[in-house]
């Protein structure tokens, strides 16, 4: 019933010297009518992307939890929509841990992406030192408890499942391990907002490639992935679509 999801994080990576990989990756993903594919460029390629690729879906990787204002640097979940983005990412560890982002910030910063229509992807994850002292269920279903907006329609939130350590390091977590995470996950969403739980996607990230995905993505509760190192080309993307569909 939910459909794959599956996203790519390009991060700080990419001009507009790049926007032919991104149409290569919409045009399959465009032919794949059973999955949901979508793209989140660095905040400069959003426009000329979502204006080359009208039907395709474009992300932002960030944006403030304010409307507007004073805060040089930043920018709006309406500057996103306005250039042409349909969503968000939010809480992404490499903002969590290098830019200090508290689970309030990450509340914030979801609530305001969706009041400005924007769907969210909302990661969690937990750090090496964490998962070695057997506190990760622990630690990730606070994270989300925290940082889930107050209200929501569970169609527009997607949570990504991003362990630190599994991200670029080649050291993809276990099927076993992400199950056990993702039915955690589930089952912090359900004691939320009960059955519309079952209607929330659940994203895995971390060294996802074109040789892993297919069995990550056939676990149970895994709705998706969220891709880093492996969206940066059709190549090494077109292999995880071609996975989930
Ligand atoms: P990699 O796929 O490069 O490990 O990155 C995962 C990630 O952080 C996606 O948001």
């Amino acid at each position: 019933e939910r459909r794959k999801y599956i996203v790519g994080n390009w991060k700080m990576n990419g001009t507009r010297d790049d926007l032919g990989e991104a149409a290569a990756i919409a045009e399959v993903a465009s032919a794949t009518d059973t999955v949901d594919v979508a793209l989140c460029p660095p905040a400069t390629l959003v426009a000329p992307m979502a204006d080359r690729l009208a039907e395709f879906s474009i992300g932002g990787q960030d944006c403030h939890h304010a409307e507007a204002g004073a805060y040089t640097g930043s920018i709006s979940a309406a500057m996103l929509r306005d250039a042409g983005a349909r969503l968000v990412i939010v809480g992404h560890s490499e903002r969590r841990e290098g830019c200090g982002e508290s689970d309030a910030i990450v509340r914030a910063k979801a609530e305001r992406a969706l009041a400005d229509g924007l769907d969210v992807i909302l990661c969690v994850g937990e750090s090496k030192a964490i998962r070695d002292a057997g506190d990760a269920e622990r630690h990730v279903t606070a994270q989300l408890a925290a940082s889930l907006p107050a209200s929501f329609d569970s169609a527009r939130l997607a949570i990504a499942y991003e362990p630190i350590w599994a991200i670029g390091t080649g050291d993809v977590a276990t099927v076993e391990d992400v199950v056990a995470m993702h039915a955690a996950l589930r089952a912090t969403l359900a004691s939320r907002i009960g059955d519309d739980a079952a209607k929330i996607r659940l994203l895995y990230g971390g060294s996802v490639n074109g040789a892993n995905a297919a069995e990550l993505l056939a676990a149970a509760n895994v709705d998706g992935a969220l891709v880093g190192g492996a969206s940066l080309t059709a190549v090494k993307f077109l292999p995880i679509i071609e996975a989930a569909a």
